[in-house]
C-alpha cells in the first residue's frame, strides 16, 4: 500500500481544528501509520520547500509554517498519494471546491491547513524527511476487508 505524507499546518492547529481534519482522512479509510507534533526549523522548511526557494512569498510560507508546532502524519492506502491530494483540493482555499478541505475550511493561498505530497516519488523523500523509520508502523487494519475487495489489496 502507497503511504503519503500530510502536515496539519499551524492554520489548523491554531483554529482548533486538528480532530476534524484527521477525522475526514479516517473516514474514507485512510490508515495512520505515523503522527507527531513538531515544530519546524528554518533548515527543514528550506530543504521541505526548496522548489519556491526563487518565489516571493519563500519568506512569509517558512515563518508561517513555524509559526506554532504543527502535526505530522503518514496515512496509508491504495494511491494514497493521489486519494489525500483529491481530499485536501487545490492550493488557494478560496479556489479550492467545497467538500474539500480547503474548500471547507480556508480563504488563503498561503493559510491553507494542510500540505500533502503531491507524487509517489516525492511521498517517500518527504517521508523520510519527517519521520525515522521506527517511527512509522506496520499493523493491520480491522477494517480492512471492509474497505478493499480481495484484489485491491494486492
Ligand atoms: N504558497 C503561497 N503562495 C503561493 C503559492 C503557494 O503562500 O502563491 C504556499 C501555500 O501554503 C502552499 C505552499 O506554499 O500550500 C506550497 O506550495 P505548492 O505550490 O507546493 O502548493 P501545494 O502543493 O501545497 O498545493
Ligand atoms: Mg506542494
Amino acid at each position: 500500500m502507497e503511504r503519503t505524507l500530510v502536515i496539519l499546518k499551524p492554520s489548523a492547529v491554531q483554529r482548533g481544528i486538528i480532530g476534524e481534519i484527521i477525522t475526514r482522512f479516517e473516514k474514507k479509510g485512510l490508515k495512520i501509520v505515523g503522527m507527531k507534533l513538531i515544530w519546524l526549523t528554518d533548515d527543514i522548511l528550506e530543504e521541505h520547500y526548496a522548489h519556491l526557494k526563487s518565489e516571493s512569498f519563500f519568506q512569509r510560507i517558512k515563518d508561517s509554517m513555524k509559526s506554532c508546532p504543527v502535526i505530522v502524519s503518514c496515512l496509508e492506502g491504495k494511491d494514497a498519494v493521489e486519494v489525500v491530494r483529491k481530499i485536501i483540493g487545490v492550493t488557494n482555499g478560496r479556489n479550492a471546491q467545497p467538500g474539500t478541505i480547503r474548500g471547507d475550511y480556508s480563504m488563503s493561498v498561503q493559510e491553507n491547513i494542510v500540505h500533502a505530497s503531491d507524487s509517489p516519488e516525492t511521498a517517500v523523500v518527504e517521508l523520510n524527511r519527517f519521520f525515522s523509520k521506527d517511527e512509522l508502523f506496520d499493523y493491520p487494519h480491522a477494517m480492512r476487508s471492509y474497505l478493499y475487495s480481495n484484489n485491491e489489496m494486492e
